[in-house]
């Protein structure tokens, strides 16, 4: 491609728009375009980095023995009432776009392929001789996002490969869970990046396990707890690890204190002189089932620690049954105006007590009339603590369970593990934090969606089971920007060889000059011949023009057809380093295939 056709529009200043280095460069460098929130063009350049991830990813999926198909995008709902997500998927902040069309039939816009692959399994697998099987697609997903930020890494239509296995048992699920561990490992080695899989929350799915993968970055979304013997890493959502230890209580006897102004809890250890590990906090949240019922959970943790709100919308998944529901819609810390909505009173907010009464409830049919009150075990095992007594500027201290506070709560891990934290496996190891980009995910799904759906197979006794499932994710579009997050500087992207949307760019300084014509003519050609994916910059602009656009879109080398001509030489000079050198025209094509090739390896 000569750049004087191409459509290559760079600007020199960052964009309003974006916030973070990958996407200002993706701007700037005239790879992506904005056309709505959420929603980018992907120009010729970015096609190329588009089409080189989703080559490996499909190298590597195929290795592994799966097939590639195409799914429909265009979903009917009554596949998700089916699974029982249509609901979840559409109301409150569901991120499925969702239509109606001429003969009133609804549809979604696929967010992810689940409810049609186990369609399809159902229909044509029968017997056990066909399994396993894994089937995979690349493709433009669609999921309307309540924040989409950051360009391609949270957009609301975006490229993902997803795969979905199909097994008669846990073990062969297993093995094929282990061969995705593999291949991922190996996209994105492949691909240049330095990465970190982590244990992942499964959600409301359960399941046996879920791995991710994350591109390390600051700018990451997400916060990975991991130890320096690289025997653990996790998703913060799903960390586990021993918080520190509790001080030993200053309090010996169970006593009411007025306590003003002290409705956090570091004002609450200035005035009663003590550690936060001898405090019980109870935080309020609000829990939106999925029947429109609101539940309020009072959870009562030890005052050093959060609530990790994945783990408590976990449990609350469990207790969807209790109200008659099958899933929490929404979960939040209700402010004001949520509480005008069901508080009989105003709430003793800042000192309240594990025992809240319920007469704060107003109860209709849409709130339930009881508080259900869960204790973390951080709070659960301490003793002689303080704690608020549902009166504004009073506390009570030297409290215990089974005494001044029943016990009848249900006590639960939903404490957040943080920085610092001992690890599970060797309370000598330290938790350390980095932030991650999630650029894929592994699942066990095990059979929800095939009991859901009725998806069964004929096993070797002759009865008839439900299909055993895996589903793996991998952001393509978002792994193509989390590369450029991983990788640029002060001029602009460095490309990872593997991903850069050509290898080389030969720029002519000043194209009046025949001879730098003619020599960059022929090397263009020449390379492009031998495979090296090469553009020539033959636009009309000055040389210093051309050289900052080299580096701003990143390609790994650039030939500069100059002044060393008249001794039969070019510079070469690498795009990540700067380094430059000068070398016969006739030796560039071999110095080139040497260093792309070490690149690739
Ligand atoms: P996240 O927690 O970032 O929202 P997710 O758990 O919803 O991701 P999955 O449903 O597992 O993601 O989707 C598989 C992969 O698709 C993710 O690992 C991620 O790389 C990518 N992905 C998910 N949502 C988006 C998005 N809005 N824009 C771009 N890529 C996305
Ligand atoms: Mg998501």
């Amino acid at each position: 491609m000569r750049l004087s056709q191409m459509l290559l529009v760079t600007l020199r200043n960052d964009p309003a728009e974006a916030e973070i280095p990958s996407h200002k460069l993706l701007i700037r460098a005239g790879y992506i375009r904005r056309i709505g929130n959420g929603i980018y063009a992907y120009l010729p350049l970015m096609l190329r980095v588009i089409n080189k991830v989703s080559k490996i990813v499909r190298e590597e999926m195929n290795a592994t023995g799966a097939q590639e198909c195409l799914l429909p995008q265009l979903q009917p709902a009554e596949l998700w009432q089916e699974s029982g997500r249509w609901d979840t998927y559409t109301q409150a902040e569901g991120i499925m776009f969702s239509l109606i069309d001429r003969q009133n039939r609804e549809l979604g816009l696929g967010p992810t392929h689940e409810e049609v692959i186990t369609t399809v399994a159902k229909d044509m697998i029968r017997s056990y001789r066909q399994l396993p099987l894994h089937l995979y697609q690349l493709q433009t997903k669609f999921r309307d996002e309540i924040r989409p930020r950051f360009g391609l890494m949270r957009g609301r239509e975006f490229i993902m490969k997803d795969g979905y296995s199909f097994h008669a048992d846990e073990e062969s699920l297993k093995k094929t869970y282990q061969d995705m561990d593999q291949a991922y490992r190996n996209m994105l080695s492949r691909s240049g990046l330095q990465f970190r899989a982590v244990d992942a929350d499964s959600g409301a799915i359960g399941g046996s396990g879920s791995q991710e993968f994350m591109v390390l970055a600051d700018a990451g979304e997400d916060e990975i707890l991991y130890t320096e013997d690289g025997k653990y890493a996790a998703n913060v959502e799903k960390a586990i690890s021993l918080p520190v230890d509790a001080e030993a209580s200053p309090f010996d006897t169970y006593e009411k204190l007025e306590t003003p102004g002290t409705e956090t809890i570091e004002k609450m250890c200035e005035f009663l002189h003590c550690s936060a590990t001898n405090i019980v906090k109870n935080v309020l949240y609000q829990a939106s089932y999925d029947n429109g019922i609101t539940v309020l959970v009072l959870v009562s943790i030890r005052g050093d620690q959060d609530v990790n709100d994945v783990k408590l919308l976990n449990e609350l998944t469990k207790y969807a049954g209790n109200y008659e529901a099958k899933a929490v819609l929404a979960l939040t810390v209700p402010d004001v105006e949520a509480q005008k909505k069901w508080a009989a009173k105003s709430l003793p907010l800042g000192y309240i007590a594990p025992d809240l009464s319920d007469d704060y409830i107003t109860s209709s049919k849409q709130v339930s009339p009881k508080f259900l009150r869960m204790v973390d075990q951080t709070a659960y095992t301490l003793t002689n603590f303080a704690t608020g007594c549902n009166e504004l500027g009073y506390h009570v201290v030297g409290a215990n369970w089974g005494q001044e506070f029943d016990l009848s709560e249900l006590v639960v891990d939903v404490r957040k593990a943080q920085k610092g934290d001992r690890a599970v496996h060797d309370p000598s190891q330290i938790l350390e934090t980095a932030r991650g980009i999630e650029v894929g995910h592994i699942f066990q799904l095990g059979k929800k969606y095939s009991e859901a759906m009725g998806a069964t197979y004929t096993n070797e006794n002759g009865q008839e089971v439900p299909l055993v499932m895996g589903c793996y994710g991998v952001g393509v579009s978002r792994l193509a920007q989390a590369a450029v997050e991983q990788s640029y500087d002060k001029d602009g992207i460095i490309w990872p060889v593997a991903i850069a949307p050509y290898h080389v760019v030969i720029c002519i300084p000043n194209i009046k000059d025949p001879q730098q014509i003619e020599v960059a003519g022929n090397l263009y050609e020449e390379l492009n011949e031998a495979g090296i994916e090469t553009i020539l910059d033959d636009r009309d602009e000055r040389a210093g023009v051309k050289f900052k656009d080299a580096d701003l879109i990143g390609i790994p080398y650039r030939i500069v057809t100059g002044r060393s001509l008249k001794y039969g030489k070019v510079e070469l000079v690498e795009r990540a380093t700067h380094q430059s050198q000068e070398i016969i025209v006739a030796q560039i094509l071999s110095t080139l295939k040497d260093l792309i090739e070490k690149a690739l390896k």
